[in-house]
């Protein structure tokens, strides 16, 4: 059902229903509300699904595989050509409904939806280009190898991206010949449902695509199932690492991505103007809920010209036309007592967020900067997942390097300079697995692939690009000999 809103003020929609076997239906666990972040009130509501719903969307999983995989690779590749174009017709739409359901600006909303469009791209390209290849590799032999589906996979996800995470996994899944179970978020579970009825419209057979609503039950029930043999998750490190060690003590192929810690490391060269505006568009963009967001800034040395330039654009960020609200008013909570520790043990805030209010109503942290945090503060070890950045200053680039690579995690780390070959000694010492130079999000865009290092990912492998889509395939190797010839080989 469409949803009718084309600007910020609240309008109430529909239940979300699980998505099994091309039906939608009630889950067995009963159903919690969805906040729009904006207004604070409930937009409507969810079901929560258990094992037993869990069970049925198995079900129907396995039919629609039997059929999927059938299917010439070719073909699975129309149906994700014809739900691009369903999705780009549809593009206001969505992206309005993501803005209510997550509390993001419209524009960051629209261009969630359009990077979700550009991983279904590569998808839609894998038959032209890695499909396997074969090769005579010895007189009369030739060996070939297929990328075959696994059968039923799982993937769960986070609020962040409603839409663009989901995005990451799904057209990869398809295209490789699987059925999928898609466990939405439960704050934010309305771009998945659309996401069903898109994929219905573009011809995709009922059963391939099924959602399953609900929280910890049923994610469990997933990774538990015995007829799914691979799961990919993605959210906090604490979760990813329950459900990727619960998965693999039951021998599954998991690959859970976590939380991160992303550290910009500044020094004096760096260009004043590119700097300060990528540097707050980093920490601050999607209200800094997002796992490349910046979150820790280390100067090296005199760098007080620029810290005053990404104070001054920080503080001309418009709450609620340049940046969104918080998910829920705990997500605020939490973000406010980080501020609250740091400032109480000596640091400096900069730029205040708390307080910030659009309206009277919803959950708003506006931007904040913090000087002078050290790396014995919790605001500092920990993700706030806000619109929080630290600055920790420091006299030379290898005690910054030490500092980033000390962290826990590992997903993003950026250096901002004017110099080629700082910039190419920060990029080789970082611990993480996405660098930007000068670039605060370095997210790589398809054809490569996003994924982070150390308590950032656990599992092999990244999530987009050809490691995904080998993830949710595996290779069948055969080897043939026709030409009956008797010359010696060493093939018999
Ligand atoms: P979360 O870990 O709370 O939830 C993620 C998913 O796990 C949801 O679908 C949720 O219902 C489910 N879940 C929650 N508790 C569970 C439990 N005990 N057992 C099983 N399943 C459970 O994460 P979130 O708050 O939705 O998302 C924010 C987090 O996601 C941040 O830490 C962020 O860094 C991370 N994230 C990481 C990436 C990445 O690529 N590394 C991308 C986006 C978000």
């Amino acid at each position: 059902m469409r949803f009718a809103a084309d600007g910020y003020d609240f309008i109430p929609y529909v239940r979300c229903h699980n998505y099994i076997g091309g039906g939608w239906g009630d889950g067995n666990a009963g159903a919690m509300p969805i906040e729009n972040p904006r207004h604070g009130a409930s937009m409507g509501d969810v079901v929560v699904s258990d094992a037993s719903d869990v069970e049925r969307a198995v079900a129907a999983a396995s039919s629609g595989a039997r059929a999927w995989r059938a299917t010439p690779v070719k073909e699975r590749a129309q149906v994700l050509y014809r739900l691009k174009q369903v999705m780009e017709r549809d593009l206001d739409e969505l992206s309005w409904l993501l803005s209510h359901e997550n509390g993001k600006t419209f524009g960051q909303a629209k261009a969630e939806i359009n990077k979700g469009i550009e991983c279904l791209e590569l998808a839609a390209g894998i038959p032209n280009t890695v499909q396997g290849g074969a090769l005579e590799v010895s007189r009369g032999v030739t060996c070939q190898v297929r990328y075959e589906p696994l059968g039923i996979v799982a993937c769960i996800v986070p609020f962040n991206f409603p839409t663009m995470v989901p995005m990451w996994t799904i057209p990869l899944a398809l295209i490789g010949g699987n059925a999928l179970i898609v466990k939405p978020s439960e704050k934010v579970p309305y771009g998945m449902m659309r996401l069903a009825d898109h994929l219905r419209e573009a011809g995709l057979p009922n059963g391939v695509f099924n959602t399953v609503n609900g929280t910890k039950a049923a994610v469990e029930a997933l990774v538990d199932h015995p007829s799914i043999p691979a799961v990919s998750f993605v959210g906090s490190t604490r979760v990813a690492e329950i459900v990727y060690r619960r998965g693999t003590a039951l021998g599954k192929r998991m690959l859970c991505l976590g939380g991160a810690k992303n550290h910009l490391v500044m020094v004096p060269d760096a260009d004043v103007e590119m700097t300060a505006t990528n540097v707050v568009a980093s920490s601050m963009g999607c209200a800094g809920q997002r796992c490349m967001a910046a979150s820790v800034l280390v100067a090296v040395g005199e760098c007080d010209h620029l810290v005053n330039a990404i104070v001054a654009k920080a503080k001309a960020v418009e709450l609620g036309t340049g940046m969104g609200a918080i998910i829920d008013g705990q997500a605020a909570c939490r973000i406010h007592g980080y501020i609250d520790d740091a400032e109480s043990n000596g640091a400096s805030v900069l730029v205040d967020g708390r307080g910030a209010t659009v309206g009277d109503k919803g959950h708003w942290i506006g931007p904040t900067i913090i000087d002078n945090v050290t790396t014995d503060m919790k605001t500092y070890r920990d993700e706030v997942f806000g619109p929080v950045l630290c600055i920790v200053r420091v006299a030379t680039l290898d005690e910054a390097l030490a500092i980033e690579n000390t962290h826990e995690y590992g997903n993003a780390a950026c250096i901002y300079t004017t110099n080629g070959g700082t910039a190419e000694y920060a990029s080789l010492r970082f611990e993480a697995g996405m660098i930007g130079v000068n670039i605060g999000v370095p997210v790589p865009r398809e054809p490569f692939s996003f994924g982070g290092w150390n308590r950032s990912k656990f599992g092999h492998g990244d999530i987009t690009g050809i490691d995904g889509y080998r993830f949710f395939t595996r290779p069948r190797k055969i080897t043939t000999k026709w030409a009956l010839q008797k010359d010696a080989d060493w093939m018999s």
